[in-house]
């Protein structure tokens, strides 16, 4: 099948030439105006590959529909996604891509930088020995994130328009900015859209399918302590700063993202600041698990009033905000949207793994807006930083297992 390899290749390479990285705390969507540069470069591709309704939005997000082959045209409508924007946490400007040509499966020197990705820390590196592996120099991220999952896409569906014979269900397309900034489905218009089921495919190896991520919420707590002479102070003053180290004495020490993995939720202290009048405590909550999350809120709260109970002439706050929710909720709904992936996977001569994601995804929100959407892997791996790589292989399977998806449509 794979008449696609140079393809795919030469669309990869030219992708992560483009300097697309997003900013965080930016009001606008898109971060950048720069994610239009890849934006209007895809709309003309799209446009010459044929495909209709081609379009980019105000806010940058590129959206085009492949119509379903004769005799496809009344099952479901299959939606793709992936984002254009490289994490704003390492440079992607001046991407020069590396290609190890059947790598050795070893530590690789990037370049001149003197930085090594090491077997030890991608121990996955030894199965990609004999393949084709792409990296950066050691300057910037790859951008494999997620331009492989544009690359995947672009290649599948050029695949379809070259390969009329090839009967496949009504496709639609989008590439999202602004992912890395948690803004992806912002502006998503997911009435328009008009796909029943979608995938996003932003996810590291070939083989996986992930329908889980954590329920999330942030809270932030203030208070406003009673400040006088230290000489004048007994009985009076209340130190702000000193109530926010117990507030954050009082949470479980071992419930840190740094002491849990898999299902294992935790409060995340993400910044802390004060003085004898004011401090502040920002946490972020995780859990997989609805009730347990559910706890986390109210253990937050409970320590609050505590410790308003204990120093009634401070002034404490606590204000906890939900930002998104596990998806899996939504996809037992929907289990042949997951079969469908598990399937297509297994096509390949692979064997599905599902592990829940210790984070959010675009198609989390997505699935709460009405639009099912798990996620598929890119092939890639060491996302946000300058270990970042890729196979070909890898990136080819992910095209016959989107061909596979285009071509097995729900009913
Ligand atoms: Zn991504």
């Amino acid at each position: 099948m794979a008449d696609f390899r140079e393809e795919l290749l030469e669309r990869f390479l030219r992708y992560v030439k483009i300097y697309t990285t997003s900013e965080d705390d930016v009001e606008n969507i898109p971060s950048t105006a720069r994610q239009f540069d890849l934006a209007h470069i895809l709309e003309n591709e799209l446009q010459s590959l044929g495909l209709q309704q081609v379009n980019v939005s105000e806010n940058c997000y590129v959206t085009a529909v492949l119509p379903a082959s004769e005799g496809m045209e009344n099952h479901k409508v299959l939606g793709l996604i992936a984002h254009m924007d490289t994490a704003p946490d390492y440079s992607g400007e001046n991407v020069n891509p590396i290609i190890h040509e059947n790598y050795d499966g070893k530590d690789i020197t990037l370049g001149d930088s003197g930085k090594v990705i090491s077997v030890k820390d991608f121990p996955e590196l030894e199965k990609l020995a004999g393949r084709t592996l792409i990296t950066a120099d050691g300057t910037t991220l790859l951008g494999a994130d997620d331009k492989a999952g544009v690359a995947e896409i672009m290649t599948t569906a050029s695949y379809f328009m070259k390969h009329p014979e090839i009967k496949h269900g009504e496709i639609h397309i989008c590439f999202t900015p602004d992912e890395e900034v948690g803004r992806g489905p912002d502006k998503f218009d997911v009435e328009g859209f008009a796909a029943d089921y979608a995938y996003t495919v932003d996810g590291d190896s070939e083989d996986e399918v992930a329908y889980e991520n954590f329920n999330a919420a942030s809270a932030t707590i203030e208070i406003d302590g009673v400040n006088v002479h230290p000489g004048e102070a007994k009985d009076i003053m209340v130190n702000a700063a000193l109530i926010a180290t117990e507030i954050a004495q009082s949470l479980p020490a071992s419930e840190t993202p740094a002491n849990t993995e898999d299902r294992e939720g935790f409060y995340h202290l993400i910044e802390m600041s004060g003085d004898v009048a004011h401090a502040k405590l920002a946490y972020i909550l995780r859990d997989h698990d609805k009730d347990s999350f559910a706890n986390r809120k109210v253990v937050v709260e409970n320590i609050c009033k505590k410790m308003a109970a204990s120093y009634p002439t401070a002034n404490i706050t606590c204000n906890i905000r939900d930002s998104y929710e596990n998806m899996l909720v939504i996809m037992e709904k929907h289990p042949e949207i997951i079969k469908l992936a598990k399937d297509a996977i297994q096509s390949v001569g692979l064997a599905p793994i599902s592990r829940p994601i210790r984070g959010g995804t675009d198609g989390a929100q997505l699935s709460f807006k009405g639009l099912p959407c798990p996620n598929l892997g890119t092939g890639g791996y060491g996302f946000h930083g300058p270990y970042e790589h890729v196979s070909l292989e890898g990136m080819e399977t992910v095209v016959e297992e989107l061909i596979y998806i285009g071509t097995h449509p729900i009913q």
